[in-house]
This record gives C-alpha cells, structure tokens and sequence, in this order.
C-alpha cells in the first residue's frame, strides 16, 4: 500500500494527496490516453538528488508528443523543476516520482483532442522492486506466453497507459505460474524486454541487448548501462536476440528505474550461468550504485541535487 505524503502537483498548482481524483468519466479511464514517468530521487551525502531528470523529462514529452499531445503547457524545463519543488515541498530524502499526463473530463468518445490534458506530479517512498535480496541473488523468472505489441500497433517508445495493460498480462502470468517477472518476445520472435525492464545477455565477455526496434522501451537506465559498458571497457551490442540465447547465456540481468540492475538466475528453471549474480552484472551495480549513492564521481552529470547547492 503506498504510504500518502502531503502533496501533489497538480496543473501548477499543490494540492493535497487525497485530492488528487478525478471523474470517472475522464478520457483516460475508458481509453487509456496517458503518458507517464518513473523517476527515483537518492539520497546522497550531498542531499537528495533526481536520477537523470532531463532524460526522463524528455522521455515524457517525447511520450506525449507521439499522442499528439502537442502543447502540455509547460516546458520540459518548468516540469523538471515542479519536480525538484516536489521532492522538497514533501521533504523527501529519497522517493520514487510519477508524474502524469493524462486526456481528463470532457467530451466522450474516442477522439482525444477535445478533452483537457492534466498533468499531476506525484512522489512516494518506494524500495527495492525486485527486492533487496533480488540484487545481490538475482531473480526466477520465464519467457511469457504474451507478446509485446506489433510495432504498427501500439508505439513501444512511448511509455503509455495503455501499454502496461500488455505488461500487467506479463506479470500476471509470471506470477501466477510462480515466478517473479516474465520476458516478453517480440512479435518476430524475438527477446523484447520485462514488463517493466530492459533486458542484457552476456555470453563469452560480450554484453546483448535488444535494439529499440525490437518493441521495447527506451530505457533510462539501459542508457547509463550503455554508457558505464562503455566506459569499463565491456562489449555491448546492441542486436536481434534469440529466446534460446538467453537459456545458453553466462548472465542475464535486467534494468530498470524500479529494478535498477537486477540479475537472473534462472529462465524456464533453466539455470543461467552460476545461477547467481555473475561479474559483470556485479562490476555494472558497482558502477551504478556508486554513482547514485553519491559515493563515486557523479562524471556523466546524471544527478540533479533537490537543494541547490549554498551560495549558488
Ligand atoms: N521497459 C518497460 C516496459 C518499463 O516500464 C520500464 C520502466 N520504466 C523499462 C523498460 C525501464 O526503463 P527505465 O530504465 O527508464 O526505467
């Protein structure tokens, strides 16, 4: 259950958690016409800080402007600091951050373009996904019955409402045959990603991942991962990845703002590699939980401190 803190955003405006409702009759109930983000907020020695908030700002207009959600009526800019206020309107230390934009009340109907667009910008505590465990053991998991959707369908790039409905089938369906997270294929066959992870396969030192072609979202955190490979001088392509690769795969890990950088042990219970965290998902966490802790050198400047800093 989430625990309520005391304020959300709402049009410019803070107003109190519980009063952030809306009508039931609002476009995006019956449609699913919404974009959204996830955004995690660490605490640091230095303060809290936003991971990578100008990525996932414009992720979030990027989002919007695939639905022809051409005018949100504020800038990516005025966004990201109603972020920030946010954070600190509700004295966060460290929090996960939803914001929302969302077609509201107003004309019934398919058409989107008559109903208002409501942006609400939300934060919460929220801990480890996968669990604390997950990280360091990694995670049980299969390669689902359901697809991710066609490209001509719904667009994977975007991260809609509606496209966690296939997500939630995922989900649904791992959990109830007793694993933690499904694996979604594309529609060619292919691996895609989690309901809610991008996906990397190491074989012989070498790191896989699907390219943004194969349906899946364009990951923030598949990003960094794209970016500390490259700088440890680890392999990464980007390519077409067949499901049985995975079973035959010395790692397989997950990344995601919610899982950050899981890894798998079993797929299908077909152990994977040792059947435990391997060194290269190992060497990434490292890599990446010094960053956001604040411990290692912030060099790639994904850290967007919540107070400015004294004196600036
Ligand atoms: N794929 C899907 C379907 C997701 O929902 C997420 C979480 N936003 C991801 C991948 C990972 O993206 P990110 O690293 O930006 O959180």
């Amino acid at each position: 259950m989430l625990t309520p803190t005391d304020k959300i955003w709402h049009n410019g405006r803070f107003i109190p958690w519980a009063d952030a409702t809306i009508h039931v009759l609002s476009h995006v109930v019956s449609y699913g016409s919404s974009v959204f983000e996830g955004i995690r907020c660490y605490s640091t020695p230095a303060g809290p800080a936003v991971f990578r908030l100008r990525e996932h700002v414009r992720r979030m207009v990027d989002s919007a402007k695939i639905y022809r959600m051409e005018n949100l009526g504020y800038s990516a800019e005025q966004l990201g600091d109603a972020m920030l206020e946010l954070v600190r309107v509700n004295r966060m230390d460290s929090c996960y951050i939803r914001p929302i934009a969302l077609r509201g009340y107003g004309e019934m109907g398919v058409n989107p373009l008559h109903n208002p667009i409501d942006i609400y910008l939300a934060c919460w505590s929220w801990g480890k996904y996968l669990g604390e465990e997950a990280l360091a053991e990694g995670v049980d998991v299969c390669v689902s019955s359901w697809n991710r959707f066609a490209p001509n369908t719904l667009p994977a790039l975007a991260k809609a409402g509606a496209n966690y409905m296939n997500s939630q089938l995922i989900k649904m369906e791992a959990l109830a045959n007793g694993y933690s997270e499904g694996i979604a294929l594309d529609t060619a066959g292919y691996v895609s990603e989690g309901s809610g992870e991008n996906i990397f396969v190491v074989r012989d030192g070498k790191i896989h991942t699907p390219p943004l072609g194969a349906s899946v979202l364009p990951g923030i955190t598949r990003d960094s991962i794209l970016t500390l490979a490259r700088d440890l001088g680890i392999p990464l392509v980007e390519t077409i990845i067949p499901r049985e690769l995975l079973y035959i795969a010395d790692e397989v890990f997950f990344s995601g703002t919610a899982a950050e950088i899981t890894p798998i042990r079993s797929i299908d219970k077909i152990k994977i590699g040792s059947g435990r965290r391997g060194p290269v998902a190992e060497k990434l966490q490292k890599e990446f939980f010094g960053v956001i802790t604040g411990s290692r050198e912030d060099r790639y400047g994904w850290l967007t401190p919540v107070h400015a800093a004294v004196g600036a």
